[in-house]
């Protein structure tokens, strides 16, 4: 078993990464930059080292992040999500230099960043792709001409793209003409890769991905399937797990899929295989190759620590489970509370948290690094919360959600929360029934007003936390 594991992450993944360390008995080593010194993660891990002035650049230096790993006698390095994650070259590095990468083989990594690499892969192994161009796109003339093949409305995407950027819908050659530079000037700034590909787009389509594990001895498990159908701008704000809107019969289907993609490519570690389900169709669209931010839904409905497999499969252990020991119970829904502005285009909301009171009763979790006091740097994601919530069926989760949603006190900032509830009042979502188009047809619900609590309230509210609290 590793003893002892580098966190190249900040924020709310780099301490739920420290807790399963924790629970495993595995001593853990954060890094920070200046902004982040008085970070939770910095504050929780056993040991903890600044990387420098520079806001992001120490989180993104694989030399300096592998040499201090080797320096501090860790065995392994968690890459969290974002940053370096999906790096290859880090994970190579990690490779040569003997610290074990908790992760995929940095070949796998570069074969399924790249998504026209992947989408190659996924159709010598029959698993069904969108259909679009076979390779990257030479130019807009080729785009020009795939798309009147194809049909409008078709995407173009950044081949080495993620977070919901470098993608575009386009309904006209028009169209085309004018976003195509646009994605390419986009995937340079955020990927620095020019390369664009395109596939058709598929309209109203549901958001399905399906967690997969898988050991280095060959066995490969599915964890059943999330729908993450509620996105703004092709981002994710609320997950679900399972999906409301499959039958028994799509659930395996899309499950068994998954396996068949992830021994297509010889896949080890935690991984999520992305579908497009339209109707009856299934759709491959990425995998992502290292732990997601809504595994947390997955782990309430099947009771499967994923970051604790993820550390075991590192340390060459088998999976805990097979397939016919996973099942799953009841539903779950993440709530990605962000620092922003739903009413002002979701501007981003930075500042000092001046008073936050976690949500809590049955079937809660927070996964969070902020705290009373905390001031979020401006440097970085604007996610700060994630509120999860677990309830027996689908009308008790949506209650628990609004609950639980009201629960939370979070001052200071602006944040996504109360634009949450409004989602959760709406009855296609009560219904369980919507798709990827789900927020931009119902800008209406952005007309909530952000009532202010009355200091009566706020005052009990203190009172009965003092009273509990023993103050
Ligand atoms: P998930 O698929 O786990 O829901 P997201 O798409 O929300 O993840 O991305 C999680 C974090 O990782 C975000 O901060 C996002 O900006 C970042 N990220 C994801 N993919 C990439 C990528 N290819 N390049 C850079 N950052 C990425
Ligand atoms: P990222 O790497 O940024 O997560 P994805 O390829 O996973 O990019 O796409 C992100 C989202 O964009 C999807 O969840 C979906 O809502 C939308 N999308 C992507 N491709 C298509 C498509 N071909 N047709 C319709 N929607 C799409
Ligand atoms: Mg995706």
């Amino acid at each position: 078993m590793l003893k002892k594991v580098l966190i190249a992450n900040r924020g709310e993944i780099a301490v739920r990464i420290v807790r399963a360390c924790a629970e495993m008995g595995i001593r853990s080593v954060a890094i920070y930059t200046e902004p982040d010194r008085y970070a939770l993660h910095v504050k929780r891990a056993d040991e903890a080292y600044s990387l420098g002035e520079d806001p992001l650049s120490g989180y993104l230096d694989p030399l300096r992040i592998v040499n201090l790993a080797l320096e501090t006698g860790c065995d392994a390095i968690h890459p969290g999500y974002g940053f370096l994650s999906e790096n290859a070259e880090f994970a190579r590095l990690c490779e040569q230099k003997g610290i074990t990468f908790v992760g995929p083989k940095s070949s796998v990594i570069h074969k399924m960043g790249d998504k026209t690499q992947a989408r190659d892969s996924m159709r010598a192994a029959g698993v069904p792709i969108t259909p679009g161009s076979e390779g990257n796109l030479a130019n807009l003339e080729e785009a020009l001409a795939l798309a009147s093949e194809i049909g409008y409305p078709i995407m173009i995407k950044a081949t080495s793209g993620g977070g919901g950027r470098g993608i575009r819908r386009c309904d006209s050659a028009q169209e085309l003409t004018q976003q195509y530079p646009r994605v390419i000037s986009e995937a340079t700034k955020a990927f620095g890769s020019a390369e664009v590909f395109m596939e058709k787009c598929i309209v109203n389509p549901r958001h399905i991905e399906v967690q997969i594990l898988a050991d280095s001895q060959g066995n490969v498990v599915h964890l059943y399937e999330r729908d993450c159908s509620i996105q703004r701008r092709n981002q994710k704000l609320i997950e679900i797990a399972p999906s409301p809107q499959l039958t028994p019969e799509q659930r395996n289907y899309i499950g068994g899929l998954a396996v068949k993609a992830a021994e297509a490519v010889g896949y080890e570690n935690a991984g999520t295989v992305e579908f497009l389900l339209s109707g009856n169709q299934v759709y491959f669209m990425e995998m992502n190759t290292r732990v997601q931010v809504e595994h947390t839904i997955t782990e309430q409905i099947t009771g499967v620590d994923i970051v604790r497999e993820q550390l075991r499969i590192a340390s060459g252990l088998p999976l805990s489970y097979r397939q016919e020991d996973i099942s799953y119970r009841g539903f779950a829904l993440q709530f990605r509370i962000n620092a922003e502005d739903p009413k002002n285009d979701f501007l981003p909301s930075f500042g000092r948290i001046s008073h936050y009171y976690a949500p809590g009763g049955p079937g809660v979790r927070v996964d969070t690094a902020i705290y009373t006091g905390y001031e979020i740097p401006p440097f970085y994601d604007s996610m700060c919360l994630k509120l999860v919530v677990w309830a027996l069926t689908w009308e008790e989760v949506v209650a628990r959600g609004q609950r639980a949603l009201d629960d939370m006190r979070l001052h200071g900032i602006k944040t996504t929360a109360n634009y949450y509830k409004q989602i959760l009042q709406h009855e296609d979502f009560r219904n369980a029934s919507f798709n990827t188009s789900f927020v931009p047809e119902h800008p209406e619900l952005l007309n909530y007003s952000d009532k202010k609590h009355p200091s009566e309230i706020a005052l009990a509210l203190a009172a009965a936390i003092a009273a509990h609290a023993g103050w």
